[in-house]
């Protein structure tokens, strides 16, 4: 009964990334260089499409690679120029 399509007619299957990069076909999107990063969390509060999640020292993971849309938040306010792009 309940439908599997949404008002286009587009199957709604496909998981919703927000991102215009496809990063299985190429590398990650950022490389974070954690011998830099002192785990302030200025990056996992800021990234708008929540991204990371803390490790257990507090430093950021890529939890949601897929989401990643290169908006440069995150490497334009670590404070240690940990995070670097790897798309632009
Ligand atoms: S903003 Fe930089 S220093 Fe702070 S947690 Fe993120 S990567 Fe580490
Ligand atoms: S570039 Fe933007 S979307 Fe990607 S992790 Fe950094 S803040 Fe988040």
């Amino acid at each position: 009964m309940s439908a599997s399509t949404d008002a286009a007619g587009e199957s709604t299957k496909k998981p919703a990334s927000k991102s215009k990069y496809d990063y299985s076909k190429g590398p990650a999107p950022l490389n974070i260089n954690l011998a830099w990063c002192k785990a302030c969390n200025i990056c996992i509060a800021l990234c708008p499409q929540q991204v990371f999640e803390p490790d257990k020292d507090g430093k950021p993971e890529m939890a949601r690679v897929e989401n990643c849309t290169q908006c440069t938040i995150c490497w334009i306010h670590c404070p240690d120029f940990a995070i670097i792009s790897n798309y632009k």
